[in-house]
């Protein structure tokens, strides 16, 4: 006998009372999963191919219940995670969250609409803009950058991607300004600037891009960038870009953007500034001398998914002038055509990146900003800094250790006095214990060890215990 329809389909995916049932399940589980996370280590053990190894060589034919598939999350999920929420966290640059964030991004998967478009979905634009509006008087960046003036902000799933797409604007002007083609276009920035912008400057097609020689403290000498600047045009080559980093992956290092500014203006070349980690600490107003200038650029980026307690996928990027942007990147089809765009009164964010489809990432941003309210970010942010400069702190007593950079921000750059192996050996050691996780990185050819604050869920008791910690290992 064959099996009856029922027996043979299983629950149904689309039940909406099972959906309820299921979705308070996981929120118990997520709320227990990070509720538990310090009793485990920051980094699970795995062996390459352990985790596929868990899985059916075939995709199920038949719908499994809910139940099954959240097993699977402590089954073969979780063992083999690197738990970037832990509060033992101190490597990369930590990875946002919260509660409302976490939220914000179901409630957004909840509704699955793509405001590609402003009539594609007039709230989820609007609530972009508006809330990217609110960011500029939070962390004090130039008023001209909202939307309601000449400028605007526009999220995007990474700094990478903002970075790419000032690239691609930065092209296009200097063609009209120029004449000249990309293959004799120079970008410029930081030795220690990220690796995104190297990548941006190769997607984009610039023929050429500079690696500026840093001072003592990383940051990029103003001086370099001019030398540069006119070599290249000696050599018939078109200076198109700089990058300035306020806060680079390595030290935290930060290039003097009003420098940078004045060179690049006077020059013609377009100004990004990328401050993917540290943009989010000019919500507290003692930082902002670090971000002096900023009425000498073009675009910035900033990532609330590394700093301002939002989960991955939420990176801002400003422009001082909205048209150069959406002129490089629009292109219209008939199929996007409508009466709201026509009109030339509403923003089609499709227009301000790469990608057409995107997800409502405002949502999270804006429930983030209020149930933290901006009082209660600026408390994690001081917070953080006041534990890094304790660690530096104790890093400049200790005999054996040095701070190989200052710590404008909460990112600790230290190295063992002994040289590379010793530093290795130290950061192998402390992440072994298994409650911490520290990333190494170099400068000038030297190794050194990165202590980056940044988790929502890191207390003052853990910051004492990693430092008792590398002090026992020193
Ligand atoms: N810029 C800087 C200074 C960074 O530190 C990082 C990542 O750590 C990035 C850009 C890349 O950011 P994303 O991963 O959002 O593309």
């Amino acid at each position: 006998m064959p099996s009856s329809p029922d027996v043979a389909l299983g629950p149904d995916p689309l039940d909406l009372e099972a959906f309820r049932k299921n979705g308070h399940a996981l929120i118990d589980w997520i709320a227990e999963y990070l509720g538990d996370l310090e009793k485990g280590p920051v980094c699970e053990t795995v062996e390459p191919g352990s985790v596929r190894a868990l899985l059916p060589e075939f995709a199920p034919e038949q719908p499994e219940p809910f139940e099954a598939v959240l097993a699977d999350l402590d089954r073969v999920v979780v063992p083999g995670l690197t738990h970037w929420q832990h509060p033992g966290w101190f490597a990369y640059f930590a990875a946002g969250s919260s509660p409302a964030a976490i939220l914000g991004e179901l409630a957004a998967a909840g509704l699955g609409v793509v405001p590609m478009l402003w009539s594609t979905s007039p709230a989820a634009t609007e609530i972009e803009a508006h809330v990217l509006d609110w960011l500029v008087d939070l962390l004090g960046v130039p008023q001209d950058w909202k939307t309601t003036a000449r400028g605007g902000g526009v999220l995007q799933s990474g700094a990478s991607l903002s970075t790419h797409a000032a690239m691609v604007v930065a092209r296009e002007e200097c063609r009209k300004r120029s004449g000249a083609g990309a293959e004799t276009m120079v970008v410029y920035a930081s030795r220690e600037a990220h690796s995104s912008v190297e990548k941006g400057a190769r997607v984009a097609g610039f023929g050429r891009i500079r690696l500026l020689e840093t001072d003592e403290a990383f940051a990029v000498r103003p001086e370099a960038l001019s030398a540069a600047i006119d070599a290249d045009r000696r050599a018939g080559l078109v200076p198109a870009l700089v990058c300035s980093t306020v806060g680079t992956t390595g030290t935290n290092a930060v290039d003097p953007v009003r420098r940078i500014g004045e060179i690049a203006r006077a020059a013609g070349l377009w100004h990004h500034v990328d401050a993917a980690y540290a943009g989010s600490a000019m919500i507290c107003d003692e930082f902002r001398r670090h971000q002096d200038g900023l009425e000498l650029v073009d675009s910035y980026t900033f990532n609330p998914h590394k700093w301002l307690a939002t989960t991955i996928g939420c990176s801002v990027m400003w422009v001082a002038d909205r048209r150069p942007l959406i002129e490089a990147l629009t292109v219209l089809p008939p199929y996007l055509r409508n009466a709201a765009s026509d009109s030339g009164a509403v923003i089609d964010y499709r227009d301000w990146h790469l990608s057409l489809g995107r997800p409502f990432r405002a949502l999270k941003l804006w429930w983030v900003l209020r149930c933290f309210g901006a009082e209660g970010l600026r408390s994690m942010i001081r917070s953080h800094v006041t534990w890094a400069r304790w660690l530096a702190e104790r890093i400049d007593h200790h005999p054996r250790l040095e701070r190989i950079a200052p710590t404008p921000f909460a990112l600790v750059a230290f190295a063992d006095r002994r040289g590379d192996q010793a530093t290795d050996a130290l950061v192998a050691k402390v992440n072994s214990v298994g409650r911490f996780y520290l990333t190494t990185s170099e400068v000038h050819g030297r190794r050194f060890a990165r202590i980056a604050l940044g988790n929502t869920r890191t207390t003052r008791a853990h910051v004492d215990d990693l430092w008792d910690t590398i002090e026992s290992n020193a």
